[in-house]
């Protein structure tokens, strides 16, 4: 098969009419001014993938580049000759896309549901202390705006909480770093929250709810297994990472700060994770164990939210349907321990 084409000398721009002859033992030559210019195996040139209508390009070694139409003879010719190339592959077989589309998919699902969760626990875990206290307390400055109020318990309430606090954190044997509580009122109800760099929120309500001081210190043990292991911390890298990554995509550079800044707050309207809650339960039966020797006041503090919460539903509640099966394992936990 021979076919008319241009071709382009090497390092040249200017065009000169040539004849490429494709022979049916995969030999390609080429014809410049009648004359046979060179004549080599196909595997030695570089042939474009010859997707739709598009002309295919062939690049020899020696620079010489040579354009032909894709006629349907030479689309057989390559199918025959030319290591063919993924494109070509996948255009003839839709069953390909269809898998590789699923492949995608499924890519996509273990960065979304591992490798970023992961990766940001793991960039938690290494930023210094000194890092997370500001942050914590540039979350807390904007939920003061939004959601909280001062406190309404009296002095001599948080006082006596505190010294508590302070009085069992040598009895524990995995300390937390830092630690601040903070009273606040807020109509969120009974609740508290940990946040990066061991600031802990006690809301009154919560205060309030508490049959005893072993209650409220479960409570108490439960967030700072959450700021053991920097829950919030990793929540917000992990948020972080999405924002900057669909600010990127989206291609404006100036949304990344306002989205990282709305990040916290926004990680604020949605619980832990179910897998957090229950590292920082498993944290506090231990502590709880060695401060008070047992988990029941916790298992009872749990049923008295639990009461709470189906009488009044606050949405932070109601998104843990699973608070029987924390019960049933703080309890369990102290079955173990007998
Ligand atoms: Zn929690």
């Amino acid at each position: 098969m021979r076919i008319s084409s241009t071709a382009f000398a090497p390092h040249q721009s200017t065009r000169v009419n040539a004849e490429l002859e494709l022979l049916d033992n995969g030999v390609v030559r080429l014809w410049i001014a009648d004359k046979v210019q060179q004549q080599v195996s196909c595997k030695e040139i570089a042939i474009s993938s010859s997707v739709g209508q598009l002309p295919t390009r062939f690049q020899f070694a020696d620079g010489w580049v040579v354009v032909v139409e894709t006629e349907p003879a030479l689309r057989h010719w390559l199918k025959q000759h030319q290591n063919r190339s993924i494109v070509v592959w996948l255009e003839a077989h839709k069953s390909a896309w269809f898998a590789s589309l699923l492949l995608i998919l499924f890519c996509g699902w273990v960065t979304y549901a591992f490798v970023i969760p992961w990766s940001a626990e793991k960039i938690a875990n290494t930023l210094p202390q000194r890092w997370l206290e500001p942050i914590g307390a540039s979350v807390l400055t904007q939920l003061d705006d939004t959601y909280f109020e001062p406190t309404r318990l009296t002095q001599a309430k948080q006082q006596q909480i505190l010294q508590r606090v302070a009085a069992i954190l040598p009895m524990l044997s995995q300390p937390v770093p830092s630690l601040t509580l903070h009273f606040r009122h807020s109509e969120l109800g009974a609740n508290a929250f940990a946040l990066p760099g061991g600031h802990i929120v006690l809301l009154d309500d919560l205060v309030t709810l508490m049959n005893n001081r072993a209650q409220l210190e479960s409570v108490i043990l439960h967030e700072m297994g959450h700021v053991y292991h920097r829950h919030m911390t990793s929540a917000v890298i992990e948020r972080s990472i999405w924002a900057v990554a669909i600010s990127l995509i989206v291609g404006d550079g100036s949304t990344v700060a306002d989205l990282l800044t709305g990040t916290a707050v926004l990680l604020f309207q949605n619980s832990q994770s179910r897998e957090a809650e229950y590292e920082a339960d498993r944290y506090a039966w231990r502590a709880m164990h060695e401060v008070h020797g047992s988990v029941e006041p916790m298992a009872q503090m749990f049923e008295r939210l639990h009461r709470h919460s189906t009488m009044e539903l606050p949405v932070w509640l109601s998104s843990h349907p699973d608070m029987n099966e924390r019960i049933r394992l703080a309890r369990a936990f102290d079955a173990k321990d007998q």
